[in-house]
């Protein structure tokens, strides 16, 4: 069964109609902006447990989903 995303605007919908899209977290002690691109595009987390995370609605509304799933149960809370 797939996830469903709860879109607040379609309600819940498949996860094949969504793009994902990470929130990224780069450190305030990285300052040069080269490197804070560097560190966006390539560093990522990767965390075990509850995350925020950014959906867009490629396939429906076209309105980014902001929602906290836990990655190793794939649950929304
Ligand atoms: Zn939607």
């Amino acid at each position: 069964m797939s996830i469903q995303i709860p879109c607040p605007h379609c309600g819940k919908r498949p996860l094949e109609e969504f793009a994902f899209g990470e929130i990224f977290d780069v450190p305030e002690s990285i300052t040069d902006p080269d490197v804070r691109d560097i560190d966006r595009a390539f560093m990522h987390n990767n965390p075990e447990g509850p995350r925020r995370e950014a959906w867009f609605h490629t396939y429906g509304c076209r309105r980014w989903v902001y929602l906290t799933r836990d990655t190793r149960t794939d649950q929304i809370l």
